[in-house]
């Protein structure tokens, strides 16, 4: 008897089916993370019981069919019986439903699927026909459904237990030569992107070729032969003791995952035993890629889960100031689908997130003090991304973030911190002073900085952002900071002065605010001032250039 399928199934079938954001890849990785869900049940139930348990005995299978077009993923996990195959494949749970609808406009559905545990419809996008035959108990049976309309189940015959899911491709996942489904190497490339590390041997029946026994250098001859490979890593690097792994090996993986060409220029790697258990490799590219500061940057790291990977890139997992790193978290504490705890989960990985932006920042610092290059290097390269983070968050991000921070210091004529600073102080110096200009070579050449007493240092700003920051910082540790251009209200004028002023007021009424006697002029006629309180000339120029 056919069935429909109730009717939220069908709103979110005709969304994935048809949504324009559709990237058809993941539905084998959905397969087979079901599959290996379902190995996990068995496998479990099979350690509890008296059963002698063989490891080998829990495989996933994938078989191309290049006659009739099809693609069976087989796994000899728990199976499901009548009842579940109606319940499982024939509803969606509400709620689910609900978000799937509201997130489908602006998300990519790759994320969504893993989210909402609609994983199997996902089998729809490329399939018209799905057949899955499943054996629990001793029972077999069949649900077939035809493109994603309605669907029934009857009896079958299979011989172990467990499920075979066998997909009808769509007439458009071919070309005139390119079957996709079904090429060997498009499965083993997306076994190996989205499954590597899935906990169970993913195995496959290749064609091979070699050369064939008769085969002569003269007279070459090659014969095709077929073996049984296993796809995917089955161990993953983050999973393995850092003991065990060479720079190398951390270098390679951080190349293969494609999270820069170049090698990075520092990691960690995390094992927490935590409120929530998780591990995690973290990675500091040694160069920004070419949109990281642009609208379209997305920031993020991998999140698996018990094997699978559920995320390509889980934005909330990395802080704004820490948008560069890279890399990938494990932990088989949150669920594989929001949609059986939502709230668990983000609290979850609200922890996690906290910790690993924790463990980056104190691993620039130590950077900072055990290989100050090192950290050059990553702050030339992000440092702006820091300031931004500091400047976006009105100052929230102040204490978090200042001493990751580094100035030109022109007593030391290298890049500092601002706590290398305050060491250096004076006991009777009171505040940390700056000067700022457009570039290094100008402001060490300007009047006021040479008029600065040589036994205080002064910070010289001159990049964009710099100016613009110590304002929102105001202060470090308790100490302001002061720019050595800003007026001072106390000087003294003579009865002498007061006279030029007031007739340089009068000659010069718009074009000055105020006219002041310094002492700080060597050889320049002039140096031009600012009020308190008001930009610098400098920022008055940068705010400018932002307008065009
Ligand atoms: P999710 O995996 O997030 O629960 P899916 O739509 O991927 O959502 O799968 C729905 C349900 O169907 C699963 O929860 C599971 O109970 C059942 N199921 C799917 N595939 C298999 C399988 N290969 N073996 C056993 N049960 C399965
Ligand atoms: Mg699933």
């Amino acid at each position: 008897m056919k069935k429909e399928f109730k009717a939220e199934a069908k709103k979110v079938m005709d969304l994935m089916i048809n949504s324009i954001y559709t990237n058809k890849d993941i539905f084998l990785r959905e397969l087979i993370s079901n599959a290996s869900d379902a190995i996990d049940k068995l496998y479990y139930k099979d350690l509890k019981s008296d059963k002698n348990v063989d490891k080998s005995d829990y495989y996933i299978e994938i078989i191309p069919n290049k006659d009739q077009r099809s693609l069976t993923i087989k796994d000899t996990g728990i199976g499901m019986d009548e009842t579940e195959l109606e319940e499982n494949l024939g509803t969606i749970a509400k709620s689910g439903t609900e978000i799937f609808k509201k997130n489908v406009k602006d998300e990519n559905i790759d994320n969504l699927i893993g989210q909402f545990g609609v994983g199997f419809y996902s089998a729809f996008m490329v399939s018209d026909k799905i057949v899955v035959n499943s054996k629990k108990d001793d029972k077999a049976h069949k649900w077939i459904s035809e493109n994603a309309e309605n669907y029934e189940i009857e009896d079958s015959e299979k011989e172990d237990q467990g499920t075979e899911i066998t997909l009808f491709l769509k007439e458009n996942t071919k070309d005139e030569n390119y079957d996709i489904y079904i090429d060997q190497y498009k499965i083993k490339e997306l076994v190996r992107r989205y499954s590597n590390y899935i906990r169970y041997p993913i195995k496959m029946e290749v064609t091979k070729s070699r050369k064939a026994e008769d085969s002569t250098d003269e007279n070459p001859k090659y014969e095709e032969y077929t073996e049984v490979e296993v796809l995917n890593s089955e161990i993953p690097i983050w999973k393995k003791n850092k003991k065990d792994l060479k720079d190398e090996e951390y270098i390679n993986f951080y190349k293969d995952q494609g999270y820069g060409f170049d090698d990075p220029l520092s990691w960690i790697h995390l094992d927490i035993e935590g409120a929530v258990r998780f591990k995690a490799i973290i990675y500091i590219p040694r160069k920004a890629p070419f949109d990281f500061y642009s609208k379209d940057f997305q920031k993020g790291l991998e999140l698996y889960s018990n094997g699978v990977k559920i995320k390509e890139r889980h934005e909330d997992l990395l802080d704004d100031e820490f948008a560069f790193a890279k890399g990938v978290v494990e932990s088989d504490d949150i669920s594989l689908n929001i949609s059986r705890e939502t709230l668990q989960q983000t609290r979850e990985l609200r922890f996690i997130s906290k910790q690993i932006n924790k463990r980056i920042k104190s691993h620039l610092l130590d950077l900072m003090n055990n290989d100050r290059e090192k950290y050059e290097t990553f702050f030339k390269e992000f440092g702006n991304n820091i300031k931004v983070a500091i400047y976006e968050s009105y100052g929230a991000k102040k204490d978090k973030l200042e001493d990751l921070l580094l100035f030109y210091s022109r007593n030391e004529d290298k890049l500092i911190s601002l706590s290398e600073y305050k060491e250096n102080m004076k006991s009777t110096d009171e505040s940390i002073l700056y000067a700022v200009g457009e570039s290094l070579e100008k402001i060490k050449e300007s009047p006021a900085l040479k008029s600065v007493d040589k036994d205080c240092d002064v910070l010289l700003l001159y990049e964009k952002l710099d100016e613009f920051l110590i304002k929102m910082l105001g202060k470090y540790k308790d100490i302001e900071f002061k720019s050595i251009s800003q007026v001072e209200d106390n000087e003294e004028e003579s009865e002498d002065d007061k006279d030029l002023i007031g007739k340089m007021k009068e000659i010069l009424p718009d074009e000055v605010v105020d006219v002041k006697i310094s002492e700080n002029l060597s050889d320049e006629v002039i140096s031009m001032i600012k009020q308190k309180g008001e930009v610098s000339i400098e920022m008055e120029k940068t705010l400018k250039l932002q307008e065009n």
